[in-house]
């Protein structure tokens, strides 16, 4: 299946210069949808999984079907404010711009091992970060992958763990 004819390129999002990978056409395509999440678990079917991170908020969609397929459990990472229970907070740097990422302090257990999924790898700050609540809380980030990877902004380089993408600009 050619996913990349489901990626629309948005010139001038959010800001001028960034050419924003959008989606959503692929959303609105089942078949893709269902292919996507196979595809990203055979990537890790290797493995033995505990939990899927899904990154606020294109990641919560693949990486819950992800979960799903590898029967694991699947932990949303939010934006600073929005998770309603105790919490672990990271600042990190984006391709446009600067936030703050959170994760339950319940939601990743000693020994857990973890796959962060997120939509696009673009400079490697948001996995990075993480990443490192990941093993804040004692877990073993065994794969973080990607519908997409912006290999240009070498986020690869950014993270000391496995990395698999569907896609590479
Ligand atoms: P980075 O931390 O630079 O790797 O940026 C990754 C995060 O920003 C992901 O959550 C993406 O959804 C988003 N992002 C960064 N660049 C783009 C882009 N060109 N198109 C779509 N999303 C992007």
């Amino acid at each position: 299946m050619d996913l990349q004819k489901l990626i629309r390129d948005i010139p001038d999002f959010p800001k001028p210069g960034i050419v924003f990978k959008d989606i959503t056409p692929m959303l609105l395509a089942p078949k893709a949808l269902a292919y996507s999440a196979d595809q990203l678990a055979t990537l890790c079917k290797e493995a033995s999984i505990d939990k899927v991170i899904g990154i606020e908020a294109r990641g919560f969609i693949l990486g819950g079907m992800l979960a799903e397929r590898l029967n694991a459990g699947f932990v949303p990472v939010r934006k600073k404010g929005k998770l309603p229970y105790t919490v672990n907070s990271k600042a990190y740097g984006l391709e446009y711009g600067e936030d703050v990422l959170e994760i339950h302090t319940d939601a990743i257990r000693k020994g857990d091992r973890v796959v962060i999924h997120d939509d696009v790898l673009a400079t490697g700050g948001t996995a990075n970060a993480v990443c490192e609540l990941v093993r804040e809380l004692g877990g073993e980030v065994v794969q973080c992958n990607f519908i997409m990877e912006l290999a240009f902004l070498k986020g690869r380089e950014r993270l000391d763990c496995e990395i698999a993408s569907l896609l590479t600009y």
